[in-house]
């Protein structure tokens, strides 16, 4: 499974593997080093019982989240620390629109 933060060209698109991260309680180093607290740590909405709390050391209960997407200085520093490349920043600098700058 892959997280997204969202999709959209304004802000870094952060993609999280979820799948090499199945219980990230035991890492949490991406969340520790990002100046910008872009991540944070949620429970599987899905497979939550009723109100019953989900045990964070059994894979897939909880998820590494995307949640300031847009407070991403695309530092590279969480993809540098990420044991199992789990991490990809997708962005592209935009190119400004030289026709629309010359009509003034
Ligand atoms: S690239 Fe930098 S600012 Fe962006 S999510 Fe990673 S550590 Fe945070
Ligand atoms: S650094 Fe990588 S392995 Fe560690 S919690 Fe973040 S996404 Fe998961």
């Amino acid at each position: 499974m892959t997280y997204v933060g969202h999709i959209g060209k304004k802000f870094p698109n952060v993609i999280i593997d979820t799948s090499k991260c199945p219980v990230p309680f035991l890492c949490k180093k991406c969340l520790q080093i990002c100046p910008e607290a872009v991540f944070s740590v949620s429970h599987d909405g899905a497979k939550e019982e009723k109100l019953k709390e989900l045990d964070p050391r059994i894979d897939g209960n909880y998820i590494v989240g995307v949640v300031r997407r847009d407070k991403c200085t695309v530092c590279n520093r969480c993809i540098d620390v990420c044991p199992v490349d789990a991490i990809k920043i997708d962005y592209v600098i935009p190119k400004r629109d030289k026709q629309s700058a010359s009509k003034g």
